[in-house]
């Protein structure tokens, strides 16, 4: 019992969430974790078994019942590190759907409280009719938050990062340029550059489980990420996490994942983005 409890202890030092409601999680079993229940997240889960991206891919559960919520059950990535450092990047050159975009279009009425966000990140955000309506469209808005980050120019953004002295970051949202992010990310690995090259590493057995998945080519991969854990006892690995958003493609359809995403292809600029990461992991490595 005393084993038990120092384990489950070290459990909830070690668990961070670095993206997402707080309340969409809560702990399972012994190296285990409940995310609230998605229809579609829980079909690509199951869609994942048997694919190329299977061993990228947090261990699924099934579907489990707390309180009368469900939930899809997974393996908790963090649960055998020590005092782990962790990174959320999520990829792709947008982070909404295309038939969001299409839903927003529909009520194009503009909004205070979207205006309000927009100044409270940049004044010169609003145009002068903006400003001078108070008011902010919300597909105008989604257009315009992708490129306060480095999801636009890079193909990836930084969500968040827990490093194992217990600082914790999320307000990565105006982290854009290149050089920018390659500060973040030598701030992330320290002076190791054996984590770095262990995620290089991983990054490119993702990049060819990728290329090989039928799934991935089947699917608008919105929103996902990829999670980077390293600790001090030298052990680094990548995994890609949230499907929340993935979206099949109408049978037949394939996507490449690396041409420009122009409205109606329902490209995600998903590969271009991993191979801009890798780009900037490699910068960190050279220095
Ligand atoms: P959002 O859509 O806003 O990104 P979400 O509700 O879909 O959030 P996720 O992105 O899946 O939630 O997860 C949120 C955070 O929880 C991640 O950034 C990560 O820190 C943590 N997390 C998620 N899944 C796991 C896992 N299997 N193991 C360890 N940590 C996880
Ligand atoms: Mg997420
Ligand atoms: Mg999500």
């Amino acid at each position: 019992i005393v084993h038990w409890s120092f384990s489950a202890q070290r459990r909830k030092l070690n668990w961070v969430q670095l993206a997402g409601h707080k309340g969409n999680f809560k702990a399972a079993d012994e190296g285990t974790i409940l995310k609230k229940f998605s229809d579609n997240e829980k079909q690509c889960f199951e869609e994942v078994q048997g694919d190329a991206l299977l061993p990228f891919v947090p261990a699924f559960h099934g579907v489990a019942e707390r309180d009368g919520e469900f939930f899809l059950h997974m393996t908790d990535l963090l649960a055998k590190f020590d005092l782990p450092n962790v990174m959320d990047c999520k990829m792709g050159v947008r982070t909404y759907l295309e038939e969001e975009l299409v839903r927003a279009r529909e009520r194009p009425k503009p909004r205070e409280d979207l205006y309000k966000k927009m100044v409270e990140v940049d004044e010169t955000g609003p145009t002068p009719q903006e400003h001078s309506q108070r008011g902010v469209t919300k597909p105008r808005y989604m257009q315009w938050r992708e490129t306060l980050s480095s999801t636009h120019n890079l193909g990836f953004r930084i969500e968040g990062i827990k490093k194992c002295d217990g600082t914790c970051r999320t307000d990565f949202k105006k982290t854009k340029s290149k050089p920018d992010v390659i500060q973040v990310f030598r701030d992330f690995v320290g002076r190791d550059d054996g984590i770095v090259k262990s995620y290089l590493r991983r990054l490119s057995e993702i990049r060819r489980a990728l290329q090989a998945s039928e799934f991935f080519k089947r699917h608008e991969v919105i929103g996902s990420s990829l999670l980077f854990i390293h600790d001090h006892t030298g052990s680094a690995e990548v995994w890609i996490i949230d499907f929340g958003k993935t979206t099949a493609l109408p049978e037949g359809q394939t996507l490449s994942h690396a041409i420009p995403w122009q409205e109606g292809n329902r490209e995600d600029g998903y590969l271009w983005g991993l191979d801009n990461l890798i780009h900037t992991l490699e910068c960190v490595s050279s220095q």
